[in-house]
C-alpha cells in the first residue's frame, strides 16, 4: 500500500448532503480538506430525463449486488456520484417536528429520543434551508414547530393539484405547500421538465448537495475533491482510539492517507459497512462499534405510492410535488397508532411502473401513467436491533432489513385510499421496499449511553476522539418527514462545532 503525500487536516469521506454540509463549514477555517468520492460526477446528458434509461435499463443504478436474509441477491437502488443521493432526490425539505426528537411510544414499541432537541437544530435547520434553496409557506402546515419565514415564497400549484387540495380541503383536511429546494419561480433555472423526484436535473435548478454544498468550495485552495476515491477502511493508532488513516482504491491502487480528523459521511449502509471492515485486534466488532450497534437499527420509513386514477382526464403537471398533508401525522382521529405525512410523488410514468412490474404491457402503464396522480403516504419506521447490514465471507453486503410498525402504516394507507375512493374510481397501491433504500437511516446511531450507541450528539464517535460520522447513520430515530434536511442541519451543526473549536479540534 502507497502513502500519498498530500497531507489534509480533515479527510471527509463521501460528498452527499452530510459530508458536502461539513465541508462547508470548515472550509471557511482554512483546513485543508480532503473529499473522498467512491464515484465521478454525473454527466449531463439526454438520458438524465428519459424514464427508460432511468428506471428500465438502471442506467445510474449501482452496479454491485447485495443480498437480503435469504441469499437472493439484488442491485440496490443506489447512487454513486457526487452530491450523493440528492442527485435524484425529489427535492421535499421537512423539518421534523419537535416531537421527533423526543421518545415517542408506537404500537411496536417506543421511538427513541435524540441526544439533542428541536431548537439544537433551528438555527441551521434556517442556514441549511438558505443554502439549498427552499421554498415554502410558514404557518399552513398543522404540525410545523416554531419557524421563520422561508428564504423564498412557495412554489404555487399547477391546476390539478390546486383542485386536489381544495377537495381534501372539502374533506376537512389542511393541505399544505410543500417545502421544496428547486429553484422554481421569477427567473429560475427550472423548465418544468416533467422529471424531478428520482431523475437528475440537466438545468442545475435542483438543490442538491453537488450544486449547493460541494461545486462552491471546488474553487477554493483549501478544498480538494478525488473523485473515483473508495475509501474501504480506516486504519487506527495501536490503541485503536485515534483513526489515523483511511484506505482507499483509486485508479487501480491501493492508497492510505493520512490525516489528524476523520468525518465520515457515506451513506448510513456504506459508512456501517466501513466501520465493520475496519476491525483490529483492538476493535474486533468494528469501529465505534464497542456497543455492538453499528450496522443495528437500519431503517428506510414505511412508504407507499398510491396511483389515484383520474379516467377522463390526463394529469399534465409538470412539478406536482406541491402538496402535502399532515393532519395524521400525530395519528388518525380513531387510530392513535396510524399516522403519518401524504405528499405528492412526482410524475409516475409508463416505464416506471413498466420498471417495477414488468410483466404490465407497456400501452397500459404508459395509460396508467397518464391518467394518474400519485401520492406517497410515509410513516415513522421504529429502530429494531434486528434490522442490520452485515458484511459476509468475500466481502458481500447483506441487508437484513426488519421494518418496525407495519401494521398501524398498513392501516394509515387504508384510510388515505379510502379517501381517496371518495375521489377517484380507482386507485392502485405500491409499496417502495428496502431495494431502493432511499430513506436509510441509524446504521451508526447516536445518543448519550456509549453502551447503546456509536456517537455522542455531536456525531462523534464515542470511542474515537478524531472520527465523526455525519450522514444518515446517525439518526436514533426515522420520524415520519424526508430526512435530507435534517441529515444538513446537524451536518451544518457539527461542522459549526468543529469550526469554533479549529485548530485544537484535529488534535483532540
Ligand atoms: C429517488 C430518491 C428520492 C428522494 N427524495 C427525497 C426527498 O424528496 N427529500 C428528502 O429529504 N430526501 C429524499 N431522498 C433521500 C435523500 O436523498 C437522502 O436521505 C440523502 O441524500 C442522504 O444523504 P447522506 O449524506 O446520508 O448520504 P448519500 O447521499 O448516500 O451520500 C454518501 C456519499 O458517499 C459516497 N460513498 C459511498 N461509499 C463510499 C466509499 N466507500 N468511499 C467514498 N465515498 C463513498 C456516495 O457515492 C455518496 O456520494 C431521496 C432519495 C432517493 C434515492
Amino acid at each position: 500500500m502507497e502513502t500519498v503525500t498530500i497531507k489534509p487536516d480533515v479527510v471527509i469521506i463521501g460528498s452527499g448532503v452530510g459530508g458536502g454540509a461539513v465541508a462547508r463549514q470548515l472550509a471557511a477555517t482554512g483546513a485543508k480538506i480532503l473529499i473522498l468520492e467512491r464515484g465521478d460526477f454525473l454527466p449531463n446528458e439526454p438520458q438524465n430525463a428519459d424514464a427508460e434509461a432511468v428506471f428500465v435499463q438502471a442506467r445510474y443504478k449501482t452496479r454491485d449486488e447485495w443480498q437480503d436474509q435469504t441469499g437472493r441477491r439484488y442491485r440496490p437502488g443506489q447512487y454513486y456520484y457526487v452530491g450523493g443521493h440528492t442527485k435524484f432526490y425529489g427535492t421535499a425539505m421537512f423539518r421534523f417536528r419537535e416531537s421527533d426528537f423526543e421518545a415517542v411510544p408506537h404500537e411496536d414499541g417506543t421511538s427513541p429520543a435524540w441526544p439533542l432537541g428541536y431548537h439544537d437544530l433551528a438555527p441551521f435547520y434556517d442556514q441549511a434551508e438558505a443554502i439549498f434553496g427552499v421554498r415554502g409557506h410558514a404557518g399552513d402546515d398543522p404540525t410545523e414547530p416554531p419557524r421563520k419565514a422561508y428564504p423564498h415564497p412557495a412554489i404555487p400549484h399547477e391546476p390539478l393539484i390546486a383542485g386536489l387540495a381544495a377537495r381534501f380541503a372539502k374533506r376537512g383536511l389542511r393541505p399544505f405547500h410543500m417545502p421544496s429546494a428547486v429553484d422554481l419561480g421569477p427567473g429560475g433555472s427550472c423548465r418544468r421538465c416533467g422529471t424531478c423526484d428520482a431523475f437528475a436535473c440537466r438545468f442545475g435548478a435542483k438543490g442538491d448537495a453537488e450544486m449547493r454544498l460541494i461545486r462552491p468550495l471546488l474553487g477554493r485552495d483549501n478544498v480538494t475533491l478525488w473523485t473515483g476515491a473508495e475509501v474501504r477502511r480506516l486504519l487506527t493508532d495501536d490503541a485503536g482510539q485515534r483513526i489515523t488513516a483511511a484506505e482507499i482504491r483509486r485508479g487501480g491502487e491501493t492508497l492510505r492517507i493520512d490525516a489528524p480528523l476523520f468525518i465520515l459521511s457515506a451513506g448510513a449502509i456504506n459508512s456501517a459497512l466501513i466501520l465493520l471492515r475496519s476491525a483490529n485486534a483492538q476493535n474486533p466488532q468494528g469501529i465505534a462499534n464497542r456497543s455492538g450497534v453499528v450496522g443495528r437499527y437500519l431503517m428506510n420509513h414505511h412508504l407507499t405510492g398510491l396511483m389515484a386514477l383520474h379516467p377522463f382526464g390526463v394529469n399534465d403537471t409538470r412539478f406536482p410535488k406541491t402538496l402535502s398533508i399532515n393532519d395524521f401525522y400525530h395519528g388518525l382521529p380513531q387510530d392513535r397508532a396510524a399516522r403519518g405525512n401524504i405528499q405528492m410523488l412526482g410524475n409516475i410514468q409508463g416505464p416506471m411502473i413498466g420498471g417495477a412490474y414488468p410483466w404490465v404491457p407497456r400501452f397500459a402503464a404508459n395509460l396508467l401513467g397518464r391518467h394518474s396522480i400519485d401520492i406517497l403516504c410515509m410513516s415513522e419506521d421504529l429502530p429494531v436491533a434486528e434490522s442490520r447490514v452485515r458484511l459476509l465471507e468475500g466481502d458481500r453486503v447483506e441487508v437484513d432489513y426488519r421494518p418496525g410498525d407495519r401494521a398501524p402504516h398498513l392501516r394509515f394507507v387504508r384510510h388515505v385510499r379510502r379517501l381517496l375512493r371518495s375521489m377517484f374510481p380507482l386507485v392502485l397501491q405500491h409499496h417502495f421496499g428496502i431495494e431502493a433504500p432511499s430513506h436509510q437511516c441509524g446504521t451508526v446511531r447516536m445518543g448519550d449511553d456509549p453502551r447503546q450507541s456509536a456517537l455522542d450528539g455531536w456525531c462523534r464517535a464515542h470511542d474515537h476522539p478524531n472520527l465523526y460520522v455525519v450522514d444518515a447513520g446517525f439518526f436514533p430515530s426515522s420520524a415520519a418527514l424526508n430526512p435530507a434536511l435534517t441529515i444538513a442541519a446537524q451536518a451544518l451543526r457539527v461542522g459549526s462545532h468543529l469550526q469554533t473549536r479549529w485548530p485544537h479540534a484535529a488534535a483532540a
